[in-house]
């Protein structure tokens, strides 16, 4: 089959021809019907060998979604043809989080070598992907593939931020949104969706910015220097009960310390490797800081029951499987609005 490979560090990804996978005892295969494409592959592909946790060659791709091809001895309850999402911080399934559906937190993840597709393990941006329990795939009956692998990730990350600060953003509050691409423009939609504050998104682009007051962004600022000031403006002085970076550079979290006001949120999504000071009154008072990584299992079939409503339009560009290098080419210069989905 066809997959596309990061396969040298520092290398550009490459179409090449693989063994097609067959699945063993328990596994279940996909025959990918679409696969996302995020930054975190990016930022996986700026690694140095030193830095990089997966061997080489890795088939890429953590957002997928597929029909059921075949299942492994043992598999049962899972008809062939059958279309599924890929929840894909795969546990160990047996620890007390694997337990609660936070398998994205799994104690033994790391002891037992157990990585997402695409993030150690073979990926999604190909023919076929192999799944290794059935318990990693919600069902999506006649939802768009297309429309619907971004959720996976690129809404399910966002979702389980915003579920935790779920608290704060009562009527009258202010929710900022920093970085509205792949998975700022879903988290706006689901802000609006989830929660009556009054949305403020940032980015560096009008483009970008005309996407985000299209998907439910109530106001949209310029992220510069001066962004977080005018978020205050915007806010009477306050600052937002709720920041969400979705970048995660030193400057978006200074723009995020700046705009938050005393007991709200600050979320750290992005990966870009930021920090922030912290000391007394710095963030303002009483400001929670947390980062937090992808979702739950029973958050990805909340998230896909939201989608069945219909109050999410996700934006997509779609590219073949030889195009999917161009793909992280686009979206590592800022050229993709919403998220690029691979078509197999
Ligand atoms: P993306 O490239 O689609 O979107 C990033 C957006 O941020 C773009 O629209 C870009 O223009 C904007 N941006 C860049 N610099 C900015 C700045 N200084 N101020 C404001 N906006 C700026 O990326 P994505 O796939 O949505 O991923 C976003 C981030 O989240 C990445 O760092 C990715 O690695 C990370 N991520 C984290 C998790 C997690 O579990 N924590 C999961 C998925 C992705
Ligand atoms: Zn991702
Ligand atoms: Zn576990």
């Amino acid at each position: 089959m066809k997959a596309v490979q990061y396969r040298a560090i520092g290398s550009a990804p490459e179409v090449v021809t693989v063994p097609d996978p067959e699945p063993g005892p328990g596994q279940v295969l996909l025959k990918v019907t679409a696969a996302g494409v995020c930054h975190s592959d990016i930022a996986v592909m700026s690694w140095s060998k030193e830095e990089l946790p997966y061997e080489l060659p890795l088939t890429l791709g953590h957002e997928g979604v597929g029909t059921v091809e075949a299942v492994g001895e043992g598999v049962t309850g899972l008809a062939t043809g059958t279309s599924v999402a890929v929840y894909g911080p795969w546990g160990c399934g047996s620890c007390v989080k694997c337990a609660q559906g936070k398998e994205n937190y799994c104690l033994r993840a790391g002891e037992l070598n157990i990585n997402p597709p695409g993030l150690g393990r073979p990926g999604a941006i190909a023919e076929y992907l192999l799944i290794d329990d059935p318990r990693h795939l919600v069902p999506i009956g006649d939802l768009d593939p297309v429309k619907t692998v971004p959720l996976t990730d690129a809404g399910l990350t966002p979702y389980h931020a915003i579920k935790r600060s779920l608290p704060r953003l009562g009527a009258g509050s202010t929710a900022v949104v920093i970085g509205t691409g792949g998975l700022g423009h879903v988290g706006i939609q689901l802000l609006r969706a989830m929660t009556s504050a009054r949305v403020i998104a940032l980015d560096v682009s009008e483009e970008k910015l005309a996407l985000a007051r299209r998907v439910g962004a109530h106001e949209t600022v310029l992220s510069d220097e001066k962004a977080a000031g005018r978020v205050r403006e915007l806010t009477g002085g306050l600052g937002a009960q709720a920041v969400f970076d979705f970048v995660g550079a030193n400057s978006t979290l200074a723009t995020a310390a700046a705009c938050a006001a005393v007991e709200s949120d600050l979320n750290l999504v992005g990966i870009a490797g930021g920090t922030m000071p912290i000391g007394f009154g710095q963030p303002a008072y009483e400001v929670s800081v947390n980062s937090s990584y992808w979702g739950s299992r029973s958050e990805l079939f909340e998230v896909i029951e939201l989608a069945r409503t219909g109050v999410l339009d996700v934006h997509t560009e779609t590219f073949s499987l030889d195009e999917a290098p161009r793909a992280y080419e686009l979206l590592h210069e800022g050229k993709i609005n919403g998220r690029a989905v691979i078509l197999p």
